[in-house]
């Protein structure tokens, strides 16, 4: 190396497996319509910000001190919120969905093992394994994003990774996986397995999240975030639900004091608000059903979703798409299997504004 102050990255000792990586994210693009990374489009209320206000207000006269190493009053209320008879020894949390992953990927990944996916699905898993020196295993998913659960199972008894993870309802195709498989997965599994269900409060009626199944398996973890369903994609807050044992192994590798004494005060106030926000969420189911048919209407392909996104195409050229909705105000997502585009669901308003754009452009992009 030199010794120059002022290195480029190219002469600073990164770890090979990092030279010419990007940070991840999408674009932030100051636009009208956002629907790029499945956000909540409805801001709190006035009553959510006052409580939050009230909490965070109590919580910084605090600050001077580290906050609740443990958050076991964050994760009791995390137990409540999820029932199926879980208390706080089963939940953890943490900044975001992205960090419970790393800190399960930390746990039980690591050089020599693996972590294994169905694919297309969501973009940060290679990157949770690349941080953790853990390898990377993908089985394809079928044409129509459903699992092929008897290729799934040959691969995991040759691969035999030491984590699994599924994401149900899948991002960037909204695919929600049958219990029974997960159930089979589960047993399949020779490490661990999570089934992120960021996105189950979107799901379907009739759709049974992967809580069920905690009873009968004690190497399941189950992953939620309240970034979509609480409309709390800024105050940055994931958990998961698995057997006490498991959470330990969580313990080991967070930093100490990762949830900030903001983050504890102000997720427990958001999460008071629970059936207020989740009245949204149906309203956000509606609007996608709406969505769906819609896209439908208009001859485009679309995978049915259980989300808060809808993954619709197929375009010979996408990006021209993509950046032709951009040119109307509309920013959406270039991401998933060639030729597809994800939207994510807004606001009544925001959803007829894409409606608008799209169809001043389809004729063009057929
Ligand atoms: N899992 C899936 C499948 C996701 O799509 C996302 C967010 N896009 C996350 C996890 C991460 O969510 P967060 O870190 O905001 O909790």
């Amino acid at each position: 190396m030199t010794g120059t102050a002022e290195p480029s990255l190219s002469e600073l000792p990164l770890r090979p497996e990092l030279k010419g990586e990007e940070p991840y994210g999408a674009p932030q693009l100051d636009v009208p319509v956002l629907l790029n990374v499945n956000e909540n489009p409805y801001p709190p209320s006035r009553e959510v910000i006052e409580d939050l206000s009230r909490a965070v207000g109590e919580a910084v006269a605090t600050m001077n001190r580290y906050p609740e190493r443990d958050a076991l009053a964050l994760r009791a209320d995390l137990a409540d919120y999820l029932g199926h008879g879980l208390t706080a020894d089963n939940i953890w949390a943490a900044n975001g969905s992205n960090e419970v992953m790393t800190h399960v990927l930390g746990a039980f990944g690591g050089p020599g093992r693996s972590a294994l996916t169905f694919v297309p699905s969501y973009s940060m898993y290679p990157e949770y394994a690349r941080n953790t020196h853990t390898a990377w295993l993908t089985v394809p998913r079928r044409a129509d994003f459903t699992l092929d659960l008897d290729l799934a199972l040959r691969s995991i008894a040759e691969l035999r990774p030491d984590v699994i993870l599924i994401a149900s309802p899948n991002n960037p195709t909204g695919t929600a996986t049958d219990l029974d498989q997960l159930r089979s997965l589960c047993a399949a599994a020779p490490g661990v397995i999570v089934i992120d269900e960021a996105y189950a409060e979107f799901a379907r009626p009739g759709t049974r999240s992967a809580l069920d199944l905690l009873p009968s398996f004690g190497n399941l973890a189950v992953s939620r975030t309240m970034s979509k369903a609480f409309a709390f994609a800024g105050g940055r807050l994931g958990y998961l639900a698995a057997a006490p044992a498991f959470i330990d192994a969580l313990r080991i590798v967070r930093l100490p004091y990762h949830l900030s004494v903001v983050s504890q005060a102000a997720a427990r106030a958001a999460l008071a608000h629970a059936p207020e926000l989740l009245q949204q969420v149906d309203a956000l189911r509606r609007e996608r059903d709406a969505l769906q048919d819609w896209l439908l209407a208009t001859g485009l392909q679309v995978a049915a979703s259980d989300a808060n996104f809808v993954l619709f195409g197929r375009f010979a050229d996408r990006h021209r798409v993509w950046q032709q909705l951009l040119d109307r105000g509309v920013l959406i997502r270039e991401t998933g299997p060639t030729g597809w585009l994800r939207v994510s669901v807004g606001t009544p308003e925001e959803t007829a504004a894409f409606r608008t754009a799209l169809t001043d452009i389809l004729p063009d992009n057929e």
